[in-house]
């Protein structure tokens, strides 16, 4: 299949440059685009056929469901059979926004949308581009995001076209996403709701809004048990290199990858460290990559994705990565990258000096978040 690329300048551009992809989705094909958080690749949400597409060309498992996107408050009716109270809330808070909420769904709605589910996940992305799309389509859209199912999530186009080029109709080039990680999904189905993937609407910003939610679910399901979100269960945005986390004082983290640097150096193994700019002159490995600014996780979550597609290309065999606090984005940082690292997480204890007391980190913000 030939692969249209459409440029599209995201700040200044005539919609009518978008027709030719709305049309394609109009017509049951594949179209990928840009959102605020990733890329998405998009088919009409109703048409289970061009759903079914979705899967074929990400080789998505088919028990994992998707989100389906609209540009109008209008459009859901014909998507979910209820609005609770908490959920109207929340969509004139946060849409357009990387907000994903679960509702019961309407009878139109195909099992292949929802993989079987009684349930459907539904957004507004805050991107004019997918938003002149989705409008011009005058469909709604599924979308998960336009990676080979597994890889890290693409937040430029050259992502996708790595990916998916020859194997969906349309790319729309539209410069690379801001938020860098997938939206937050909330179950509004439960009450309190219920995180099911944390992202790029924080916890506590969710909290302010509507008071008590429930973030315990946020958890990296695995072996038999189900998870409430299908796509929890499986190994994701995951580079081709192994990874493993490294977390506990800033020195001691950096003394630890140093000596596993060494180890794998001689082994031959081509060695890379995930770090924050504020510690990155402390590694030694073939290759040091930054996503951005420890003290502003924001830089940092934008930046991540390409980081890992950037070890690849440069035939890292392993990544060694700096762990970050849980809180805020963080949480959502964190979760990418555990489920990111193949290799697990090595947990280092408090620096201590010889009388057993603490030495003090150089950095300002020596850890590290990750739950004992
Ligand atoms: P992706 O499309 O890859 O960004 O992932 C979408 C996420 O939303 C996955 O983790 C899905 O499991 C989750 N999701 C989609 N629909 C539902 C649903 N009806 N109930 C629970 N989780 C869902
Ligand atoms: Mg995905």
């Amino acid at each position: 299949m030939r692969t249209t690329v459409i440029r599209v300048n995201p700040d200044d551009f005539d919609p009518e440059k978008l027709r030719p992809a709305a049309r394609a989705l109009a017509g049951g094909r594949l179209v990928a685009f840009p959102t605020e958080t990733v890329y998405g690749l998009g088919a009409d949400a109703l048409n289970p056929e061009a759903v079914g597409r979705i899967y074929e060309a990400k080789g998505r498992p088919s028990d994992n469901p998707l989100i389906v996107h609209i540009s109008d408050l209008e459009q859901l009716k014909a998507i979910v059979s209820a609005v609770p109270e908490k959920a109207r809330i929340l969509m004139e808070t946060f849409w357009p926004g990387p907000l994903t909420l679960i509702l019961p769904k309407s009878e139109g709605v195909p099992d292949e949308t929802t993989a079987g589910l009684s349930t459907v996940a539904v957004r507004m992305p805050a991107n004019k581009i997918a938003l002149d799309l989705i409008r011009l389509s005058g469909v709604a859209v599924a979308a998960p995001s336009a990676n080979i199912s597994g890889a890290p999530s693409p937040t430029c186009a050259s992502h996708v076209i790595a990916d998916l080029s020859g194997r969906i109709d349309c790319i729309i080039d539209g410069g690379c996403t801001q938020v860098g990680l997938e939206s937050t999904v909330l179950d509004m189905t439960v009450d309190p709701p219920a995180v099911l993937r944390p992202g790029g609407v924080s916890v506590e910003t969710l909290e302010a809004v509507i008071g008590q939610v429930n973030a315990d679910k946020v958890s990296e399901v695995s072996g038999n048990e189900v998870p409430k979100s299908p796509g929890m269960k499986y190994r994701h945005y995951s580079p081709k290199a192994e990874m493993v986390l490294v977390s506990g004082d800033s020195d001691r983290v950096a003394e630890t990858i140093n000596r596993l640097v060494e180890k794998n150096r001689a082994k031959n193994r081509k060695t890379g460290v995930l770090a924050s700019s504020e510690t990155r002159a402390l590694y030694n490995a073939d290759v040091v990559l930054c996503p951005g600014f420890r003290n502003s996780p924001e830089t940092i979550a934008a930046s991540i994705y390409r980081c890992l597609r950037d070890f690849d290309q440069l035939g890292v065999d392993i990544i060694f990565s700096e762990t970050f606090p849980e809180e805020g984005i963080g949480l959502a940082i964190m979760n990418r990258l555990r489920k990111a690292a193949s290799g697990g997480i090595i947990r280092l204890p408090p620096y201590s000096n010889k009388n057993g007391g603490h030495k003090k980190s150089r950095f300002s913000n020596p850890d590290e978040g990750v739950k004992p």
